[in-house]
């Protein structure tokens, strides 16, 4: 049977409700040198299903390193944590910016898990964050929600 698909107005909306930002690593859309993705928060091949409520925006490199997980090791407790859940969860209840706003730190088991298991602090987009902070676009503002 065919996935369904995302459709151009469901995208948009994903795009828009997201501030345009990777739900994850928050890098900006703007400034991305690949197509950001519309990610299945429970995977398809869990019977997570193509709606709203289950789609987040994610950049390449957080969506590869997700991939179909849900959970990973928290490297502080050394036990499984639920990953971060877009929908669910508020960004700043489990992470924050490091001193100088170029690493994500996880404040709880379900943010240290998800920093770890997505590589939040990979190279390129440490980089960027640098980069951007240079030209006052960086860190964005905070979600609404
Ligand atoms: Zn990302």
């Amino acid at each position: 049977m065919a996935k369904p698909r995302v459709s151009r107005h469901d995208r948009q909306r994903i795009i828009d409700r997201a501030g345009a930002l990777c739900e994850y690593c928050r890098s900006p859309l703007l400034f991305s040198t690949a197509p950001f993705s519309i990610e299945h928060i429970e995977p398809q091949a869990r019977g997570g299903r193509t709606t709203l409520a289950n789609l987040a925006l994610s950049c390449q490199g957080c969506n590869g390193h997700k991939s179909t997980r849900t959970t990973a090791l928290d490297p502080v407790a050394g036990q499984s944590a639920p990953l971060y859940h877009p929908r669910r969860d508020r960004w700043r209840d489990h992470f924050a910016w490091n001193a100088d706003f170029s690493e994500i730190v996880g404040l709880t088991p379900t943010g240290r898990a998800t920093v770890d298991a997505l590589h939040l602090n990979r190279e390129g987009v440490v980089n960027l964050r640098r980069a951007l902070h240079l030209i006052d676009c960086h860190p964005p503002a905070e979600p609404e929600r």
